[in-house]
């Protein structure tokens, strides 16, 4: 096709094998359909799967997630090239909707670069680039990946962040990893926009109540489902239904049956099915009350 957007290359889904690898890398057969289609509200196209590949296409992965219920996406850009796809990709397939942000890992490699300030000028712009960008995101703060030393630049380009989802009005994506207390501290300290989404929550029940008494969002992605996720299905327990999100963040978190296995966004009712399950509601009540949460964060398609 003749597309202006950057396609990440189709390519016939490969298994990896080897003596020191023989995990099964092939893409997992679609779950039976939703019967109330929801939005998978974090999602990385334009992400490869690994390093043997395994893309699917935008096209591929619309189609196959709307086949399963699933006929909307939020599309996470995590870099300035990331950021551009992801605005130009909303405008194409009405399918998309577009956060743009960067990265608590890519902030302080920006910024050792002498490249934050002007990347953050170019978020700000792109911000405000379409109407079908609805999210300032991901941003947050990352203890894991990121060593102590890039912590404190990191907290600053958080602070950007919170911002330009302010001054644009736009949703908030947090990404929180292993820094639970820092992120709702800086929250605190900044006063949080009017829309917070804790993507890929990963808190406890404690956590949990206290976003939601904040008037945060929860998005849980395909680690809700993973066999050792007990306190986190504990802290879903406690989310009242109108604050809970799904998600894949897929290319990564594959839920069970699947981990390890490629990502995308029509394995969401796999996880669909699990929250129910914890939540001890029907699946069709809950995708209702997913899809009414996801359009107060993100607005309508
Ligand atoms: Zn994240
Ligand atoms: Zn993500």
């Amino acid at each position: 096709m003749t597309s202006q957007i950057p396609q990440p290359p189709d390519g016939p889904t490969r298994a990896r094998a080897g003596a020191d690898d023989r995990r099964d890398r092939s893409r997992p057969e679609p779950p039976p359909p939703l019967r109330v289609p929801v939005a998978d509200s974090h999602c990385h196209l334009d992400i490869a799967d690994g390093p043997d590949g395994s893309w699917l296409s935008a096209e591929d992965a619309i189609a196959r997630a709307a086949a399963v219920g699933v006929p909307h996406i939020v599309q996470i850009g995590c870099d300035l090239p990331g950021a551009r796809w992801a605005v130009e990709a909303a405008d194409r397939y009405p399918a998309l909707l577009a956060g743009v942000a960067l990265h608590p890992n890519e902030v302080p490699v920006l910024a050792a670069a002498g490249e934050l300030d002007a990347a953050l000028a170019e978020i700000d712009r792109l911000a405000g680039a379409s109407p079908r960008v609805r999210a300032i995101g991901e941003t947050g703060l990352d203890h894991f990946r990121t060593s102590e030393e890039g912590w404190k630049v990191q907290e600053d380009g958080f602070r950007a962040h919170i911002e330009l989802a302010k001054r644009h009005d736009k949703a908030l994506v947090i990404h929180d990893r292993d820094a639970h207390a820092d992120v709702l501290r800086v929250l605190a300290e900044e006063g949080s926009p009017d829309r917070v989404l804790m993507h890929c929550f990963s808190g406890d029940a404690d956590m949990a109540r206290e976003c939601v008494r904040r008037g945060y969002y929860l998005s849980f992605a395909g680690t809700v489902t993973f066999k050792n996720a007990a306190s986190l299905r504990e802290a879903l327990a406690t989310v009242p239904l109108g604050r809970v999100l799904v998600e894949t963040d897929a290319p990564y978190l594959t839920p069970s049956p699947y981990r390890g296995r490629p990502n995308a966004s029509y394995l969401i009712p796999l996880t669909v099915r699990h929250m129910a399950e914890v939540k001890g509601v029907d699946e069709a009540d809950l995708c209702t009350a997913i899809a009414a949460a996801t359009n107060e964060v993100f607005g309508s398609w």
